[in-house]
């Protein structure tokens, strides 16, 4: 059987994946990366896409998703799936009533933001990175080259509305932890280390436990 006859998105206008063809809130956008991540076929899909020249297949991913894809072709195909799809758990979008943007994760200052320029090549219908970060960025020569870089944070920290960081998981044991259980280190995710203070020790410990077994 054709893998087509599987997909998700069988029966449905393609054009729900382009926004701007139609009445396209970003709640809709969303939606459809939601089909294909958990579509039975998004391999074949993929490697369709790949095998097409990208005209074809896969319509959720975002345009510069492709180009990656397509400058540098994915060696294994379950993992770039999985991993290009987790992005969505990390960007946690929330909408209003009314299918428009409520908040999601920048991915450069990973604070969650209501303000994103509008961006049909990516994510939602909206730029991945926050209007503060565009501004904080405008006058830098290699903004091109930041607004190109996808580097989410699985530690998905919380702030408060002064931008000081509440709590933001350990990515060592993974756990949620409050802001004072991290050392200091000003380029960590607001300004702290991206262990816990209990896991540094820890690791410490075994270190120094190695070295004399050594001796
Ligand atoms: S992964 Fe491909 S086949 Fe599946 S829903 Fe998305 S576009 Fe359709
Ligand atoms: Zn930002
Ligand atoms: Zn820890």
């Amino acid at each position: 059987m054709d893998w087509r006859n599987r997909a998700s998105c069988l029966n449905i206008p393609t054009n729900i994946f382009f926004p701007g063809t139609d009445k396209q809130t970003d709640k809709r956008y969303w939606d459809t990366h939601t089909m294909c991540r958990k579509c039975p076929v998004n391999v074949d899909c993929l490697a369709d896409a790949l095998n097409n020249n990208y005209e074809i297949g896969l319509f959720c991913m975002p345009e510069r998703v492709r180009r990656r894809f397509k400058a540098k072709p994915p060696k294994n195909l379950f993992i770039t799936m999985r991993e290009t799809f987790t992005t969505l758990d990390i960007i946690a979008a929330e909408f209003n009533k009314d299918g428009s943007l409520l908040r999601k994760r920048c991915l450069r200052c990973n604070r969650k933001s209501k303000g994103f320029p509008k961006d049909f090549q990516n994510w939602g219908g909206r730029s991945h990175i926050c209007v503060s970060c565009h501004i904080a960025i405008s006058n830098n020569k290699q903004a091109d080259k930041l607004l190109d870089r996808e580097k989410p944070s699985k530690a998905l920290p919380e702030f408060d509305s002064h931008g000081q960081l509440i709590t933001k998981k350990c990515t060592k044991c993974w756990e949620r932890k409050e802001a004072d259980q991290f050392s200091k280190r000003p380029q960590g995710i607001g300004g702290k280390t991206s262990w816990c203070k209990a896991c540094t020790r820890k690791n410490l410990e075994q270190w120094v436990a190695r070295q004399k077994s050594v001796e």
